[in-house]
């Protein structure tokens, strides 16, 4: 039987947000009414046309960037991909990647697949991180050669919440001349963003992680930034991404970027807190719980914690009995259970990382949410840990 949204305690908002009220409304008229190709000569087309230049700019104001600098994509993954492979075209005597151990499969796999199958020789450098999950600096500036076209590193990490310091790190790559492309999909919204006051070329952002809808998403590409599109096609976008526009998706990711700059401070305090309550109040009455990321260099929403001596993947199954909607630092994959490469970058012990559960909460999360939460999951720890046989009690 279905699971009615307002039964779910929903935590696991760094794989897909709830839409917001308004973004809906705001999408609504381009679903029924206003169905006109915005590219279209009459009016009944250019007011469509007038819609995406106001998402346009809605969303600009959030990276503190100008509209021109906007393209619209279907998603983070088409804007991770299109970033990178830009880069080596426009860059096509320089075969050296630099990213980090730890980044999201948009970025991961390929770069993977880059150093693995074409025919051109790419080679990559993954930067590795430290027990908390941060960055060395000196490393990175180490790392950067005269073959070297992109770097390309997370703005804030997806599983544990760490940030790296990318406007520090898009700096020191300029002074090299070397493009400089950062996945910011679970940043923006979050953490406040100048992008004009920085040296990043291009940034990726995704509708659904910030309360628009799934299959809309953005790629920053700073003027002057040279640059080859991904999609070929009609004349959209100037050129820069082929394909009729999601019109409605891109309306809403307008209204939600002017939402998420609203509620910025309460993410910031409201959500923190939350976080903070839920997270310590877990490591305070779990024995044997850790948690994996730096404490204060971290996304206000996200706490991934550590349960020694159970399977990640049981506590979810426990916790979705009360509707607890969480993720897990382990997937089953192909009958052996492996943890992330995040945890295991990480050198988060065997033990801990195979029990490591995600929270990230939103601005829809509430106080008796945490609470409930904070009831529930030590007896669902202690249940489990009593099957085990490598738990010898506390
Ligand atoms: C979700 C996510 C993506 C992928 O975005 P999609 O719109 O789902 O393709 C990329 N990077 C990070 C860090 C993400 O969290």
């Amino acid at each position: 039987m279905a699971v009615l949204p307002e039964q779910v305690i929903y935590m696991d908002n760094n794989a897909t947000t709830r839409i917001a009220p308004e973004v809906v409304d705001a999408m609504m008229p381009y679903l029924t009414q206003f169905y006109g190709n915005p590219s279209s000569m009459y009016t009944f087309g250019g007011q469509v046309g007038q819609a995406l230049n106001k998402a346009r700019q809605e969303i600009a104001d959030l990276l503190g960037a100008e509209p021109g600098e906007i393209v619209f994509t279907s998603c983070g993954t088409e804007s991770d991909s299109t970033a990178i492979l830009s880069a080596l075209q426009t860059n096509p005597g320089k075969n050296h990647l630099v990213t980090t151990k730890v980044e999201h499969p948009a970025v991961k796999n390929l770069c993977d697949n880059l150093e693995s199958f074409t025919g051109r020789k790419h080679h990559v450098t993954r930067l590795p991180v430290a027990a908390d999950g941060t960055l060395d600096l000196q490393r990175f500036k180490e790392s950067l050669t005269d073959d070297t076209a992109i770097v390309s590193v997370m703005w804030a990490n997806n599983e544990t919440g760490v940030l790296f310091p990318v406007e520090e790190m898009a700096e020191i790559a300029r002074e090299r001349g070397i493009l400089f492309h950062t996945d910011a999909v679970q940043a923006v919204g979050k953490i406040p963003i100048k992008l004009k006051e920085t040296a990043i070329d291009f940034l990726s952002l995704s509708g659904h992680k910030l309360h628009a809808p799934k299959g809309v998403g953005v790629l920053y590409v700073r003027k002057g930034t040279p640059y080859i599109p991904f999609m070929n096609g009609g004349h959209q976008e100037h050129g820069r991404r082929g394909g009729t526009e999601n019109v409605a998706s891109i309306v809403g990711l307008g209204r939600a970027c002017a939402l998420a700059a609203e509620k910025m401070a309460e993410e910031n305090t409201r959500v923190r807190a939350l976080r903070d309550k839920l997270e310590q109040g877990l490591l305070g009455t779990i024995p044997k719980s850790l948690l994996n990321g730096h404490s204060s260099q971290r996304l206000p929403n996200t706490a991934n914690i550590s349960f020694e001596y159970v399977e990640g993947e049981a506590i979810l199954l426990h916790m979705n009995q009360h509707n607890i909607c969480a993720s897990s630092g382990s997937a089953c994959t192909s009958g052996s259970l492996e943890p992330s490469h995040v945890l295991r970058a990480m050198g988060v012990p065997f033990t801990a990382a195979h029990g490591s559960i995600r929270f990230s909460l939103s601005i829809y999360n509430t106080e008796q949410e945490v609470d409930f939460v904070l009831a529930t999951l030590p007896g669902i720890i202690a249940k489990l840990r009593a099957l085990s046989p490598f738990w010898e009690g506390n």
